[in-house]
């Protein structure tokens, strides 16, 4: 007798177990179909969420203040949002299972989705929020970007590529996909160009806004598997969103206006000046006070305004903000290049003044923490090149004069390694 699957005989496998077919399986390929199956759940089991330990709205905000630097607020708001949403999941997934099961014999509530809208100024942690909750979730996370998004049908990419995104985060795995988050980046320009419809019809903004409504209020949608053009011969994979959950960021230039006349033309007679006037002193805390209106004023249509039922406003960074996201964050952009030289044998330093040089340049730039990337980068361009050819370097300080001016930190001076 010999096995079927690895073709050994008996005699130099020992046991051989017989299916029905003549279908034979040795204790060896018995063994290493266990160690699949046992690899197999390993990876699923710890791949990611589950309903059984949601974190807390607590445990969430601890997660993001380890990444995301100040946004104190809109931490709040979106740990609590995040939370309520996975609990609303799971609500109505047990329930509706004892309903098919007959234990539940009326009807049950079913809780409504809250998508999630982040505005604020560019650069200053939006997306940054969205990827650590999902990271923090453990759940499959695609970004996409409003602007680049058209309706099925127009040249570009449909709405339904979005998801087709997600499903790629999660491997390809449907269940996963359908619990992931999306970022739908730039919100704001999508928006319609005039307050009223019929005037200034503007085709393509409202209507990408219609085909995101869709999904955001969930739907089943067909994506093409390779996501190109719909086409008869390409397999579709149908994806629900229902239970995914869209987060939207966009930074509203002009909103503050609006909220601001709203909030003066409530302000008529005695104490209008007074009132005004401190209106404009808090500039910073006017999109705090933004509501659905502002929005459609703005041009987002009414149905997508009211799928985004959580509004979390950020922050401006000021010079402190910036100077603790370069060294505080767990992957604080300073702490990665000493890794870098770290790797090297090569311990890296940046004095304080180094630090106030790169967020100066930040600032002036007015892109949030977004420059302070690059601003490093192109500081450090010769002295990465330098360094991996130089010997006898343990140490390297960079100071204020290599990020303003270039300038060569000192022990790079000593003789070059020899090949
Ligand atoms: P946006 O608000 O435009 O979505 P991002 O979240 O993409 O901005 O921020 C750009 C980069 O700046 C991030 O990758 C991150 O490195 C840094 N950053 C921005 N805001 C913060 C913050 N509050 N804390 C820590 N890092 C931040």
């Amino acid at each position: 007798m010999k096995c079927s699957f690895c073709g050994k005989d008996q005699i130099e496998v020992g046991k051989i177990v017989s299916g029905p077919n003549g279908v034979n399986i040795c204790a060896e390929c018995i063994q290493v179909c266990n160690y699949i199956l046992k690899e197999e759940n390993l990876k699923k089991n710890n791949k990611g969420f589950s309903f059984k330990n949601i974190p807390t709205p607590a445990a969430i905000k601890n997660f993001l203040d380890q990444y995301v630097i100040e946004q104190d607020r809109a931490k709040k708001i979106l740990s609590v949002a995040v939370y309520n949403h996975y609990q609303r999941i799971k609500h109505n997934l047990q329930k509706k299972e004892e309903k098919t099961q007959k234990k539940l014999k009326k009807d049950f509530v079913e809780l409504d989705k809250s998508n999630i809208l982040i505005l604020g100024p560019s650069g200053c942690g939006k997306t940054l929020l969205a990827k650590t909750l999902a990271k923090k979730l453990e759940v499959p996370f695609a970004i996409a970007d409003a602007t680049t998004l058209t309706e099925a049908g127009y040249v570009g990419d449909d709405v339904e590529n979005v998801l087709l995104k997600l499903y790629h985060a999660a491997e390809e795995d449907l269940d996963r996909a359908q619990m992931g988050i999306i970022y739908i980046d730039e919100i704001d320009k999508i928006a319609r160009k005039s307050e009223n419809p019929s005037i200034t019809r503007d085709v393509s903004g409202e209507g990408v806004q219609q085909a995101l409504l869709k999904i955001l209020e969930g739907t089943v949608a067909t994506m093409p598997y390779q996501g190109g053009r719909k086409h008869p011969h390409q397999k579709n994979i149908d994806i629900e969103t229902t239970q995914i959950l869209f987060i939207c960021g966009g930074s509203f230039d002009g909103l503050e206006n609006i909220i601001k006349s709203r909030l003066q033309s409530h302000n008529i007679g005695f104490n209008a000046d007074i009132m005004n006037n401190r209106l404009s002193e808090q500039k910073d805390n006017i999109l705090k006070k933004v509501l659905p209106e502002d929005l459609i004023k703005y041009g987002l249509i009414p149905e997508l305004v009211g799928r985004l039922t959580i509004i979390a406003p950020i922050d401006d960074l000021d010079e402190k903000a910036l100077m603790d996201i370069l060294v505080k964050p767990k992957n604080a952009l300073t702490l990665q290049y000493k890794q870098i030289f770290q790797n090297q044998g090569v311990e890296l330093k940046f004095t304080d003044s180094a630090l106030k040089a790169v967020v100066k340049k930040a600032l002036s730039r007015k892109t949030g923490a977004r420059g302070l990337r690059s601003i490093i980068e192109e500081a450090m361009l010769d002295i990465m090149y330098e360094v991996p050819s130089l010997n006898n370097i343990k140490e390297c300080t960079i100071t204020d004069k290599v990020i303003e001016n270039n300038e060569m930190p000192l022990p790079l001076c000593t003789e070059k390694k020899t090949d």
